[in-house]
């Protein structure tokens, strides 16, 4: 039971997937009401915009104040943890992370490993490596679960599944779950689906949780969730290892509850989850439950080269709620799959180029009309659009003289267009050749192609006016 490696879907053929998405009606339907559902909740809980801007401030500033401390406070949060009893490792890249996950599970000849939700553990495909190391490692998350049955990535980074409707589903336990009959109740197919997973809680060696918020002061791992299974996976197993990319960390508990707040109700429209979890070392002597052992990877990444930006490193702020997905047109449309890469929609549009480099990704700032929508609903004010504008030249262009070049810069420049850009400013800064090109173009506009490139894909052709703007004004000045 293993998803499929993102090999299989590129980020550089984004634009065949995404048409062939938006050919979907199916799909289609599916998200439409899925995003609009989400989108009613959510608004629903910020009824009060001007509070709802002052939240996000606070929580802007609060993600901009510990990015700005962050070396600081990972060596002071590796320090408590290390106090705590939490055996801290540093990942530079996935192999690293995936290398220090498979020697502690090889170290307690473990067979299989549960996992609680962490994006993390997608993006670095620890999944495929823990195969490859012969060892299985089940998704618990319901959502997860479904997809790795399927054989599929998450298709949302808050709800994986979210493409998937229940009588899909329901074929799918009917097919893959031994001894399960096809029933398309909701309740009954999460039964099957927990009976299941109870078992496997039982018999796992490690369990693996990801991290929302790093508190630095106390080594404390805040997990967000709704079903249990991460409490689950971080207690039931001897071993707990957590995972998290390097900028989760936060100084101090009083930064968490701000945080909380908007996370929850941003992604699901939920003034709070049912699982808050708060998590500071293996178990303590006098203990009953918690694991013997506890870990700690922080990954990189690609991380890093965001942070070294000024501009680039708000990427970091994200607290990963999804909302800029579900109000995102493009994404409402093709869903997560389109794109290639373990996260979608915008904020996928912004984190990937750092995590893959631009030479794979320098497609994907392009899926965006630049409505704002994205940038208006991030609770921690993350300026997506005019991120994506900096990408997208980033990926056109050399890096400035003295400026490190992001992975993958200029991917996506082309001899041809800076010829036609460079021919277009020789033109436009010599007066007299410019007004010889306006008469020549408005005198001879039936010449115009009938198709131009991509753009009569769906757009009408362009077409000089008859005569220029400026002989025009002059004509309307002699009357
Ligand atoms: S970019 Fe903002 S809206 Fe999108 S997932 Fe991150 S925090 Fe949420």
């Amino acid at each position: 039971m293993n998803t499929r490696p993102l090999q299989f879907v590129p980020a550089s053929e984004f634009k065949q997937r995404a048409a062939m998405a938006v050919a979907n009606q199916h799909l289609r339907r599916g998200f439409r009401g899925a995003m609009d559902f989400l989108i009613g909740k959510r608004a629903a809980q910020f009824p009060d915009a001007a509070l709802f801007e002052r939240q996000r401030a606070l929580a802007e500033h609060i993600r901009k104040y510990s990015l700005a401390r962050l070396p600081d406070l990972l060596e002071q949060l590796e320090r408590k943890l290390t106090e705590n009893g939490v055996q801290v490792h540093w990942a530079e890249n996935a192999e690293q992370a995936n290398g220090i996950i498979i020697d502690i599970a090889r170290r307690h000849s473990t067979k299989l490993m549960v996992k609680g939700k962490s994006m993390v553990s997608e993006e670095i495909e620890l999944n495929h490596a823990m195969a490859d190391a012969g060892m299985e490692a089940l998704e618990s998350d319901m959502g997860e679960y479904i997809v790795q049955l399927d054989g599929e990535k998450p298709s949302h980074i808050i709800m994986p599944a979210i493409h998937k409707t229940k009588e899909e589903i329901a074929r799918l336990f009917a097919a893959k779950v031994p001894g399960a009959t096809y029933t398309d109740s909701v309740d009954e197919l999460i039964g099957i689906g927990r009976a299941v997973l109870r078992e496997k809680f039982m018999t796992a060696e490690i369990g693996l949780s990801g991290v929302n918020f790093a508190v630095a002061e106390t080594g404390t791992l805040c997990l967000v969730e709704n079903e249990g299974n991460g409490r689950m996976c971080t207690t039931v197993p001897d071993v707990h290892i957590a995972i998290t990319g390097i900028e989760k960390v936060v100084e101090k508990l009083e930064h968490v509850p701000p945080l909380f707040g908007l996370l929850t109700r941003s992604a699901t429209g939920q003034a709070i989850t049912t699982y808050f979890n708060l998590i500071s070392g293996p178990r303590k002597p006098a203990e009953k439950d918690g694991p013997r052992e506890m870990h700690l990877v922080l990954v990189d990444n690609g991380r890093t080269q965001a942070y070294s930006d000024e501009q680039l490193r708000s990427t970091l702020q994200c607290i990963r709620c999804g909302a800029c997905m579900n109000h995102c047109p493009v994404y409402t449309r093709i869903g997560g799959h389109a794109y290639g890469t373990t996260y979608p929609g915008p904020i996928g549009e912004i984190i990937s180029p750092h995590l893959l480099g631009l030479a794979a990704t320098h497609v994907l700032p392009t899926a965006s009309s630049l409505c704002g929508a994205c940038g208006e609903v991030c609770p921690v004010k993350i300026p997506i659009p005019d991120l994506l504008i900096r990408l997208r030249g980033e990926a056109q262009h050399d890096a400035h003289p003295g400026h490190t070049p992001m992975l993958g810069q200029g991917a996506a420049k082309s001899g041809l267009a800076d010829a036609v850009w460079s021919g277009w400013a020789a033109l436009y800064t010599r007066p007299a050749l410019y007004r010889a090109f306006g008469w020549l173009a408005t005198r001879f506009r039936a010449l115009t192609p009938p198709l131009q490139s991509g753009w009569t894909v769906s757009r009408t052709p362009l077409k000089p006016a008859k005569r220029t703007l400026h002989e025009q004004m002059a004509v309307r000045e002699r009357r």
